[in-house]
């Protein structure tokens, strides 16, 4: 059972982070934070912040991490994160993973397991130019590897389907640079701490299934 696990789900753009976010959702009780949905969602309400965020995150670009990690903090505080949490893209660097470390311990949070989605950059920059997300419901397709069964059409809620501006070929490899120059020695960081589970699966499934067997 993965009830009141806290999880970090580490791995570049388009390893699996949310996709394994909604399977694991089904199931557990968890709480789902993903940064780039609260930050896409400022930017589409038009706030300050959205609209500071908007240029960095079009050209694959990092917000500053304060902002990020302020964001994160006041999530984690609420009260439904004592059902365990899943950080889908945060932190994305060591000074994320210090700032993250301090709001844990003062809000008697403990880290369980930095999960690394490992997936080859061929894979990657194939799935993130097929990738679709649902206008409605923010639900993930790909042409390629998870059609909708309607073309452009979401199978939960009949929404529309679109491409996210930053899935384009260029931002896309930009974001990949991105990850394995600020991210990559995160996993250090963790590993040093004996927190990460290394995952090379493609299966959505088999990868549950090793998260579950870990944390079992
Ligand atoms: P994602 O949906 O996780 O791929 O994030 C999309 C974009 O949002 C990234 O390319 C960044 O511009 C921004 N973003 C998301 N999470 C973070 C983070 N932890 N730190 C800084 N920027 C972030």
């Amino acid at each position: 059972m993965l009830t009141q696990k806290n999880l970090i789900f580490v791995g570049a753009p388009g390893a699996g982070k949310g996709t394994i976010s909604a399977v694991m959702l089904e199931k557990y009780p968890l709480v789902h934070i993903s940064t780039g949905d609260i930050l896409r969602d400022e930017v589409k309400r038009g706030t300050e912040l959205g609209q500071q965020a908007s240029v960095l995150m079009k050209e694959g670009k990092l917000v500053p991490d304060e902002i990020v990690a302020g964001m994160v903090r006041a999530r984690l505080a609420q009260k439904d994160c004592d059902n365990g949490f899943i950080l889908d893209g945060f932190p994305r660097t060591i000074n994320q993973a210090n700032l993250l470390a301090e709001a844990l311990k003062e809000l008697g949070r403990p880290l369980d397991r930095v999960v690394y989605l490992q997936v080859d950059d061929e894979i990657i920059l194939k799935r993130l130019t097929a990738r679709q997300n649902c206008k409605k419901c923010g639900a993930i397709f790909n042409k390629i590897f998870m059609p909708s069964k309607v073309e452009n059409v979401c199978d939960n809620c009949g929404g529309e389907l679109f491409q996210r501006p930053d899935d384009s070929l260029e931002t896309a490899k930009s974001r990949l640079e991105v990850f394995y120059k600020q991210t990559q020695p995160l996993l250090d960081y963790y590993t040093e701490q004996g927190k990460v589970l290394a995952i090379t699966e493609l299966d959505k499934d088999k990868i549950v299934a090793a998260i579950e067997k870990e944390l079992a």
